[in-house]
This record gives structure tokens, sequence and C-alpha cells, in this order.
């Protein structure tokens, strides 16, 4: 039975409720009064139930997608301003016991190289991503209980903290690995971890079931409840996903607002983050075996409804996909992105050979974060390099609440704009800094607050003249 609020995963994420749910959009998907009725209930920037966005999701008329992609581009001008968050994933291992049939790290998998990283390897990798001027990372492993233990991975998020080179640091470490116990959640959240982000891969439990044959994440409960252990271990900023390719994707979408749904009446806060992986090729895994690959244009319509049904949620987009999608996916409601991403394990410090590749899935899109921080001004973005809310303790709830108060404008568009300029001053090629400098002094007016402005203007000259670094409010 479908139970919003209940602990056990095949209630929250109810079967039956989400095949009534896709017969419900089936039914009503050409129902002008009833999808103009659910655009309007949108347009007050509360969201959408699951039912109600999969209407829209499954709606086929030009005329309702148009409407739909155009209040997805506002919500998210609204809520976001032109602000992109800037992150890069980290690999530290990349041995796993689990079968995942579409993972390349899988257990049978003989072939591909096998490593784990040292402290001293992580340090060479971390030096080389702050070189580059990364401030927010997304570590991610496999599952190996033996070599992979929460000790390596508290170990590996103390060293990370600890290097500062140059006027380098990493401000907050994301973790995505492995469903594990409040225990170790516990852990995790006194580590300092920013966001706890583990994807579904799918919500269909008896696909779920099949993609994930042999090892402990065969357990559809236990992973499905993992955010609800991380929530009770006090992690409050989780991050959740689906990867695209593996089930149908009305289901997956359906299932993913009713997680969120879930966190929301359970916790009190929602998700903070959703990612939107496809399946990609990668060494023994061949996407075109999995039957249920999406296009282009079904995976933006996807980013848009999302982005109207939950409008505090932030939206993630890797590596996976190319420049030309990224580009639109921005657009209808994207607020974080990945740039100058490797997927193999050390291969920041020393690029791979071809042919003795450790890479989790192919990257698309192989642009130079200076060239990704170039593109987004080019399109009058501000990439962010911004760590403030989860340093300040404004993580969950006091996030949301900072979001409904209206004053981003006063506190994350300053923010945006004081961490770019450290990157322009630190990193930036010269077209790059050119480019950054007139955007910041443009963007600076847009501060509402004239005190606020002030402050910015002042502590923008003392990164430029004084070398100071990591002013946020
Ligand atoms: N091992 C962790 C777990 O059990 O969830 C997660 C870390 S894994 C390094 C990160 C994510 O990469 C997986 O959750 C999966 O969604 C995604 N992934 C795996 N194989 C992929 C592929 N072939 N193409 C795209 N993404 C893939």
């Amino acid at each position: 039975m479908y139970d919003v609020n209940s602990k056990c995963a095949d209630e929250f994420i109810s079967h039956e409720e989400i095949l009534e749910t896709l017969a419900y959009a089936d039914e009503n998907k050409e129902n002008t009064a009833l999808i103009d009725a659910i655009i309007e209930k949108a347009k007050k920037r509360k969201g959408l139930t699951h039912r109600e966005a999969s209407v829209l999701l499954a709606c086929p008329i030009e005329e309702k997608n148009q409407e739909i992609y155009r209040l997805a581009e506002q919500i998210k001008k609204d809520f976001y301003g032109n602000r992109i968050v800037m992150f890069a994933p980290l690999y530290l291992s990349n041995y796993c016991i689990n079968g995942c049939t579409y993972c390349p790290y899988h257990a049978k998998n003989k072939h591909i190289p096998r490593k784990q990283l040292t402290q001293e390897e992580i340090r060479r990798e971390v030096i080389a991503l702050q070189d580059m001027g990364h401030k927010r990372l997304a570590l991610e492993a496999g599952e190996d209980p033996v070599r992979n233990t929460m000790d390596y991975y508290l170990e590996s998020i103390k060293t990370i903290y600890g290097i500062k080179h140059k006027n380098g640091a990493i401000r907050r470490v994301n973790i995505n690995i492995a469903a594990t116990t409040v225990d170790n959640y516990r852990l995790l959240k006194e580590a300092g971890i920013g966001t706890y982000i583990l994807f579904q891969e799918t919500y269909h439990k008896e696909s779920y079931l099949e993609l994930h044959p042999t090892g402990p994440k065969h357990d559809y409960n236990y992973h499905t409840e993992a955010m609800d252990r991380a929530m009770e271990g006090g992690i409050d900023d989780v991050g959740l996903g689906v990867l695209f390719g593996l089930d149908k994707y009305r289901y997956e979408f359906a299932g993913l607002l009713m997680h969120a749904e879930h966190l929301e009446a359970a916790f009190g806060v929602g998700p903070h983050t959703i990612s939107v992986p496809r399946l990609k090729h990668a060494d023994d895994i061949n996407p075109e075996e999995f039957d249920n690959g999406i296009d282009d244009e079904t995976f933006l319509k996807i980013i848009a409804c999302i982005r109207i049904a939950v409008p505090y949620t932030g939206m993630i987009i890797s590596t996976r996909e190319n420049k030309s999608c990224r580009e639109r996916a921005l657009h209808l409601g994207i607020s974080q992105i990945s740039g100058g991403s490797r997927t193999s394990v050390g291969g920041y410090y020393e690029p791979e050979p071809e042919d003795e590749s450790s890479e989790q899935f192919d990257v698309s899109d192989n642009r130079t974060l200076d060239e990704v921080v170039r593109w987004l001004m080019e399109m009058d973005y501000i990439p962010s390099f911004c760590t403030a809310c989860y340093r300040e303790g404004r993580t969950g709830d006091r996030f949301m609440s900072l979001c409904k108060s209206g004053q981003i404008q006063n506190c994350c568009h300053p923010n945006a704009l004081m961490t770019l300029k450290e990157y322009l001053m630190d990193y930036a090629s010269p077209e790059t800094r050119a480019i950054g400098d007139k955007l910041i002094d443009r963007e600076v007016l847009n501060v509402p607050n004239e005190k606020v402005r002030n402050v910015v203007l002042e502590n923008l000259r003392l990164i430029e003249q004084d070398n100071r670094r990591d002013f946020r409010f």
C-alpha cells in the first residue's frame, strides 16, 4: 500500500501507485483543461505532486510543452539566478564486489585495472584539482567493504580538507558511495561531508533485482531506504538520481518524485540535489544492449518537468553529456555542473594510457575547467565556486528557508561573484579572466542591498589587490 510517510521502501515507492500514476498520466495527457490547471499551479512555485508532474511529462501537445519549457526556465532564473555551481568528481577506488550489469566496475570484470588511491595519491589528485581551480568535489567509489572501508573514507576526507596548495582549498566534499548504516552516516557527517549522494539507478524493483544480481547492492530495500538512514545519521543534504536508460523513464520520473515527497514528509526536508545521469558506453558496457535509452528531447523534457515539480532542489548534470546537450539543459533547470572531469582512478595527476583505463564511463565533454568557465560566462552565466551555505551551517531546512526568504540575491549572488573572482585571479587564462572581470563589473550592480553591494566591492578589491581569499556571506 502507498504511504508517503512509511519507512519501508515498498510503501513510499509503491509499484501500484506508480502504475496508477502512469495510467492517470496516459488518460490525461491531452486533457488541456487539466494541463492548464497543473501549469497554473506550477507557476505558484510550490512544486507539483508526482501525479501532476507525470501528466505534464506525458503530454505530447507541442504548444503546452513550450509553456512547460518557458516556465522551467523562469523558475530556474527566479531561484538560481544565472549562477551555476562548479564541481569535479574524484574517483578514490574502483574495487567493487557488486554485479551491476551496467557498470564496468562489476566484480566479474577481470581485465579493468583495479586501483585504490593511497593518501599520498589522493594528495596528488587534490593538488591537481586545486590547480585547476576546483573548490568542491564529489568523491566516488565502488563498494568493497574490505578495501573501501569507512575508515578509509574518513581518512581520505581528512586528507582532502587538509591540503592547502598555493591559494587552493577544497571547501566542500560531497560523497557518492554505497548505501551504509546510520552509524556510518553519522561518521561521514562528523567528518564534514556536504551532500551524501546515492543514485537509485532504477525505482522498478523487479528490474533493480535483475540489474544488480549479486553483491550487497542487490538488496533493493536497503538501497532505497539509504537516504532515510542518512537523515537519521544527521546528514540533511542528500542527493537523489536515477540512471536513465535502465528502465522506462516515466516510471523512474514518478519514483524519483515520490522519493522526494517521502523525504519531505518524513524529515521535513526534500533532497538537496537531483542528478540526471544517462547510461554511457564504458569498458565492457554497451548502452545499446539496454532497451530503455532516451533521446535528447525526452531527456530535456524530464529536466524541465523536474525543475517545475521541485523548484527548491538543485539539479546536477555531469560530463556524461556533451556540450550542446549541457547548454540546453542549463536553460531548463540545471544548477550545478562538473568541468574538466576524469572518471578514472588517479586520472587528474596522471592521465591513463587508453588501453589501461580504469574509467567508469566515457566522458562526452572533454573541455578543461577554464574552457567550461569561459563558455558559461559567454552565455552570461556566473560560474560559482561557492561553498558558503554548508560552511555557515545552512544545510537542510535552513538552506531551504534561505531560498524561500528571497535573500538569495543578497547572499548567493555575491558569494558567486567573489569566488569567481578568486578563480579568475588564481587559475584563469588571460582571455577567460578578461571576460570574467567584465561580467563581475556588470553583475555586482545586481546586488540589491546597497550595504551588501559595497561590502562585495571592497572584498573584490581585497581579492585582487591584497591576495585575500575566502570571503563569504
Ligand atoms: N558504488 C556506489 C553505489 O553503489 O551507488 C556509487 C558510485 S558509482 C562510482 C556512481 C554512479 O555511476 C552509479 O551510481 C551509476 O549510476 C553510475 N554509472 C555506473 N555505470 C555507468 C555507466 N555505464 N554510464 C553512466 N553512469 C554509470
